[in-house]
């Protein structure tokens, strides 16, 4: 099966084609064209009527959709989450978990493994374990009650039921280092969060190849003049991949600035770090057992700290380059491309000859009107 898709704008890392095409083989990116190319004869073709085509977003790091949690285990919320991620324009994501016990990760993996035989919506590219190894110091809206030292064989227990892609720990805690070590060897990516390390804990692990940071700046020792602490490890690192909430509530749009004036689209990871209301009215819901209050673009423990987002990953888009005025070129580094390369997923995030045909045509308020996942239409 051939897909053509025509008179499209087509914006990649380092790239930006105008009237250009892009040709799916099956599942793969066969050829772009620029404009007075001579396009081939296809099976299918899909005029973007001169709309933006951009790689498929990768979330890395969200918890819940559609009123259902990654947690939660269940078959529904797994398919339900895999179904309207779509919506959102992205064709990849690592399930994140919570802070909760192992028999309820297990349930969730076991999850995800079931919808990858033979997935409706969006591909799970993996697992995001974010705890249950955090500091109980920094919490944020993570339950208190199933926080634990790193344990190397818990992860490969989980690691053998579908394959986790990255965890999310504090590196100032006992054991932490050996940990980072261990997930390296096993080709997870080691990440930093709900912490209170110091600059020196980043320079001890970035020795061993360290270089991802969850939820950059929440959670996470902020810049000092004397100890510049892990936000200003991952300024100060060109190698360090910062993950960003751009909701505009966890992070201002200074900081936001600041950090892609520093480090550049290339090393930021637009997240969402959604959770189950996303995409919900308002309202009460559960985040891993605790209650939170879903109420316009915020979501909060009754505490008032915020508690993951209802980001749709499309807005953060449109709010980075409102906010930056960056050319979409550069910006979109961060939507699929530096995910790619923290990661280690090879083949996806940009359009190009040989990449998975996971591609999105996006309105002007950067909402996708088609998605494609693996050449198949999705949206
Ligand atoms: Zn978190």
């Amino acid at each position: 099966m051939t897909t053509l898709i025509k008179n499209a704008h087509i914006i990649s890392p380092d790239v930006d084609i105008q009237n250009g095409a892009v040709l799916f083989d099956g599942k793969k990116i066969a050829a772009v064209f620029l404009d007075n190319d001579n396009l081939p004869v296809v099976d299918q073709t899909v005029d973007a009527g001169g709309k933006m085509v951009v790689p498929g977003f990768i979330d890395v790091h969200f918890h819940g959709r559609s009123g259902y949690d990654f947690c939660d285990g269940t078959q529904e919320g797994m398919n339900a989450i895999g179904n309207d991620k779509i919506k959102d324009g992205v064709t990849s994501f690592l399930g994140t978990t919570l802070t909760v016990s192992e028999e309820q990760l297990s349930a969730a993996l076991r999850s995800a493994a079931e919808y990858m035989k033979a997935p409706t919506g969006a591909k799970v590219a993996g697992v995001h374990l974010e705890g249950p190894f955090i500091n109980p110091k920094c919490l944020g809206a993570q339950n208190p009650e199933f926080v634990r030292k790193p344990d190397i064989e818990m992860v490969k227990r989980l690691n053998a039921i579908f394959p986790v892609k990255k965890v999310s720990y504090a590196l100032e805690v006992e054991g932490a280092l050996e940990f980072t070590q261990q997930l390296l060897a096993l080709g997870i990516t080691p990440s930093c969060v709900h912490t209170a390390a110091s600059y020196k804990d980043y320079q001890n692990a970035s020795r061993y190849g360290f270089k991802n940071l969850s939820h950059f700046c929440n959670q996470m020792t902020p810049l000092h003049h004397r100890d510049i602490g892990m936000v200003g490890a991952g300024l100060l690192h060109d190698e360090a991949f910062a993950e960003l909430i751009c909701d505009k509530l966890h992070i201002c749009p200074e900081m936001i600035k600041l950090v892609f004036k520093v480090k550049g689209a290339g090393h930021v990871q637009l997240i969402t770090d959604a959770m189950r209301a996303a995409g919900m009215p308002d309202g009460q819901y559960d985040l891993g057992g605790m209650n939170v209050i879903v109420k316009g673009d915020a979501a909060r423990l009754e505490s008032g700290a915020l508690a993951g987002s209802t980001l749709l990953y499309y807005t953060g888009l449109r709010n980075v380059y409102e906010i930056t005025g960056y050319p979409l070129k550069e910006l979109i580094k961060s939507t699929s491309w530096a995910q790619a390369q923290a990661l280690n997923l090879p083949g996806v995030g940009k359009i190009e000859t040989g990449y998975a045909a996971d591609v999105l045509i996006l309105e002007d308020d950067f909402s996708p009107s088609a998605v494609f996942v693996d050449g198949a239409r999705k949206l």
